[in-house]
C-alpha cells in the first residue's frame, strides 16, 4: 500500500498553515488507498514539525533537518524530494500550490518522469482508487475535470484555502523517519544571502474575506482638495481608505483590487487580484466597481461566495456573483459597512 506523500512548508523554523490544508487533501487519497499519510519535512525544526503535522493528520513523516536544507533552495529540495520518490514509489505528492510548492513540485515530477497536475481546487476518489482533480484552464476561464490514471506516482499542487484541514488532535503522534540528504552543499549553486521582509505586503492569498474595489472607486462623490493633484487618484485612494477599508475592517477583511485600480495608481500592485496578480479562494469576495473581466475572474473564480457591487446591472461580475447590488458603492458600500457594525456589535 503505498503512502500520500505531502510537502509541509516551512519558513524560518515554522510550517506554513496552508501546509494543513495540503494533509487535509492528502487524507482523503491515503484514505481511499490504504497508505500512510506522509509528512515530509526539510530544514530547521523538522522533527517538531513533523509532530506538529501528526495532528494535522499525519501518520508518518519523514524529516531532513541538514544544514543544506536550512532555507528554501531547489536543488537540494528537489533532488531530496526525487530521491524518496525514486526510493519508496509512493501514490501520490501533494503540495500548495504556493511559488515554492509549484516549483518543487513540477521540478521532482520532471525528474522522476511523473504526472503533475497544478492548481487543483477539488478532488474525489473514484471507486477504482483513480483520481478525478478539478483545475482551472485558460486563464481561469472554465474548470477542467482531469482524471489522473492511478498506475505510478502523481504529483499534485493544491490551490490554497481550497482544501480544509482536518481538526487538530493533540497528542496524536507521527512515526519519524530520518533521511539524508541528496546533495551537499558543494553540488548547490544556489547560496542563499539573506532574506528581505518586503514592505506594505497583502496577505490575500490566506484571506478569508477580501473586499475589492476597482476602476469606479475613482467616482467618489468628494471633491478633491485643490492641492491634491491628479483629481481621480485622490477620489480613488480616499475611497479605498474611507469607504472599502471600513468595510474590510469590521469583516475582518483583506482589500483587493482589479489591475485597473492598481495600473492607474489608486492601489499598489501587491492588492491586484487576478491573471496578472493574486489567485484568491476566500470564504466571501466582494467585489466592488469591477466589471468582472475574464483576466479578475480568474484570480477569484473559486472564491465560496461572489458579492458584487456595481452601477451597471449587465456588468459581467453579475453572472458569476451569488448575490448582486446595483447602485453606486458609495451609498451601498457605507449603509452595509454601518449595518454590519450594527449587528456584529463592533
Ligand atoms: C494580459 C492581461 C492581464 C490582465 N490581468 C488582470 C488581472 O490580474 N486583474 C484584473 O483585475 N485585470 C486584469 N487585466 C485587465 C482586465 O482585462 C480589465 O481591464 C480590468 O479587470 C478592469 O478592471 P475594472 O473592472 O476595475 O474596470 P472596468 O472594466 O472599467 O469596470 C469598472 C466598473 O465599475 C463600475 N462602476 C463605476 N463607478 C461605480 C460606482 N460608483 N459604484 C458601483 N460601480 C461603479 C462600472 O459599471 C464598471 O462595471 C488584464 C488584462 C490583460 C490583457
Amino acid at each position: 500500500m503505498s503512502a500520500v506523500y505531502v510537502w509541509i512548508e516551512t519558513f524560518d523554523g515554522a510550517a506554513l498553515p496552508t501546509s494543513w490544508e495540503a494533509l487535509g487533501a492528502g487524507a482523503l487519497l491515503a484514505e481511499k488507498s490504504g497508505g500512510q499519510l506522509t509528512a515530509l519535512v526539510f530544514g530547521e525544526n523538522a522533527e517538531a514539525i513533523a509532530q506538529e503535522a501528526a495532528q494535522y493528520g499525519a501518520t508518518a513523516a519523514i524529516v531532513c533537518d541538514d544544514a543544506t536544507l536550512k532555507g528554501f533552495r531547489l536543488e537540494p529540495y528537489a533532488a531530496l524530494l526525487t530521491k524518496l520518490v525514486q526510493e519508496n514509489k509512493p501514490r501520490a505528492v501533494l503540495a500548495v500550490a504556493t511559488t515554492r510548492g509549484r516549483e518543487l513540485l513540477a521540478a521532482s515530477a520532471a525528474d522522476t518522469d511523473s504526472g503533475m497536475l497544478s492548481d487543483v481546487s477539488s478532488l474525489e476518489i473514484q471507486a477504482d482508487g483513480s483520481v478525478q482533480a478539478s483545475r482551472p484552464a485558460y486563464a481561469g476561464k472554465v474548470l477542467s475535470d482531469v482524471s489522473v490514471d492511478a498506475a505510478g506516482t502523481q504529483f499534485m499542487s493544491l490551490r490554497g484555502r481550497a482544501f480544509r484541514p482536518n481538526e487538530a488532535k493533540s497528542g496524536a503522534q507521527a512515526a519519524v523517519t530520518k533521511a539524508a540528504p541528496a546533495l551537499s552543499e558543494d553540488q548547490i549553486a544556489t547560496k542563499i544571502e539573506r532574506f528581505e521582509a518586503e514592505v506594505g505586503t497583502v496577505n490575500l492569498t490566506d484571506a478569508a474575506i477580501i473586499v475589492s474595489a476597482g476602476r469606479g472607486i475613482a467616482n467618489n462623490p468628494k471633491d478633491a482638495p485643490g492641492d491634491a493633484g491628479d483629481a481621480a487618484v485622490w477620489k480613488a485612494k480616499d475611497g479605498f481608505e474611507s469607504v472599502i477599508q471600513p468595510l474590510a475592517d469590521v469583516l475582518g477583511a483583506a482589500v483587493g483590487a482589479s489591475r485597473a485600480a492598481v495600473d492607474a495608481g489608486y492601489i499598489p500592485y501587491a492588492h491586484q487580484v487576478g491573471q496578472t496578480g493574486k489567485t484568491v479562494s476566500p470564504d466571501l469576495y466582494i467585489a466592488c466597481a469591477i466589471s468582472g473581466a475574464i483576466q479578475h475572474q480568474a484570480g477569484m473564480r473559486t472564491s465560496k461566495v461572489i458579492v458584487a457591487i456595481n452601477k451597471d446591472k449587465d456588468a459581467p461580475i453579475f453572472k458569476m456573483a451569488r448575490y448582486g447590488l446595483v447602485g453606486d458603492l458609495y451609498q451601498i458600500v457605507p449603509a452595509l459597512t454601518a449595518e454590519l457594525k450594527k449587528r456584529l456589535g463592533k
